[in-house]
């Protein structure tokens, strides 16, 4: 049986590309992946989605569009794709132990943040621990955070959280940045920013939630104890794109390159979220890209149905 709509990835943007794509009558198969739901089950509150002014939870608005999404029409599996052919058509997809075939794919395999690797942190992760300033730096109100990393990310973060925290701390384990130099003046010139230099963290401490970090000097190897209120990690992020590697154009640091937004240069594959972007990555800016991914994918079925019609 060939689909007509195979989504590539259930976060936000897959999830709203298979709500409308389903609302349409395609009917579309979500191939799940690694981590149903995408990154939005990492965390707790969420308070910046439209729609909900008390906030919700990651995984509970995850699950609403689940439900939105089967509602509709779509199915899911909730399996790797490991494989894709497009370089005829119908397109390919490999799982470990099925392959599919479809008309027209939407990948929306979005991007891990890259993490400290240190167990602590999965522990805190959403209770103190974040990768997103913008999504949850106004927690912060008046508290003091920690920031890893020396990238112009980092600095950006670092300067964006001052607005709300007390004091903000980068921890980097060089003796210099590499974040531009621009982004570096900012940092230096903000008297709520210090920095320590070629240090890690070692260990995040707390009970329920974050209350202090052990920190570990690389030259020495010391160790310090460090009362903190909330620590972000702004070391990258890791976008999903080894299966593409070689059939999908992608930029240097991974991530898909867009074309018109939605468009990856092939014909009937159209590609949405945080997999194609390095900028805003927000459930929201993900979610829209979903949408105008499935509104293409759409006018794509329809002339592929009416030339078929003619013929
Ligand atoms: C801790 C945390 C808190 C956050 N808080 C907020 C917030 O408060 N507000 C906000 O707007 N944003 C927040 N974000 C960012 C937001 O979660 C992302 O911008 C959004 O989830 C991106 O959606 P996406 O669908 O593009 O990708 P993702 O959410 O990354 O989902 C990608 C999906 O693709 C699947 N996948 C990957 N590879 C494959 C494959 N080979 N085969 C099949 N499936 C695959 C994964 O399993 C996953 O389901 C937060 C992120 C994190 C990590």
């Amino acid at each position: 049986m060939v689909e007509k709509l195979i989504i590539i990835g259930s976060g936000p943007a897959g999830l709203s590309a298979a709500i409308y794509a389903s609302r349409e009558g395609f009917a579309p198969l979500v191939l799940g992946g690694f981590a149903p739901g995408g990154q939005l089950q990492l965390t707790t509150k969420v308070e910046n989605y439209p729609g909900f002014p008390e906030g919700v939870d990651g995984p509970v608005l995850i699950e609403q569009m689940m439900n939105q999404a089967k509602k509709f029409g779509t199915r899911f599996v909730y399996e790797n794709a490991i494989e894709v052919d497009f370089s005829g058509k119908p397109f390919k997809v490999k799982t470990a132990d099925k392959e599919f075939e479809s008309e027209c794919i939407i990948i929306a395999t979005g991007a891990n943040a890259k993490r400290l690797g240190i167990d602590s942190e999965n522990k805190f992760m959403g209770r103190g621990v974040s990768n997103c300033a913008t999504c949850d730096g106004a927690f912060y109100k008046g508290k003091d955070v920690i920031t890893v990393g020396g990238g112009d990310t980092a600095m950006e973060d670092s300067v964006f959280l001052t607005r709300f925290a007390k004091s903000v701390t980068i921890v980097h384990r060089k003796d210099h940045f590499r974040a531009s130099k621009t982004m570096q003046d900012r940092v230096f010139s903000n008297p709520k920013i210090r920095v320590i230099w070629n240090t890690t963290i070692a260990e995040i401490t707390g009970d329920r939630s974050v209350t202090g970090v052990r920190l570990k000097n690389v030259l020495t190897n010391q160790t310090t104890e460090m009362k903190i209120d909330g620590v972000f990690v702004a070391i990258g992020y890791t976008p999903n794109t080894d299966i593409f590697k070689g059939k999908i154009e992608l930029d240097q640091m991974g991530y898909i390159v867009p074309k018109d937004e939605v468009y990856t240069g092939i014909d009937g594959v159209f590609v949405a979220g945080d997999v194609a972007d390095h900028f805003y990555r927000q459930a929201a800016t993900a979610a829209g890209s979903g949408v105008k991914a499935a509104l293409i994918a759409r006018e794509y079925l329809q002339n592929l149905e009416s030339n078929a019609n003619k013929q």
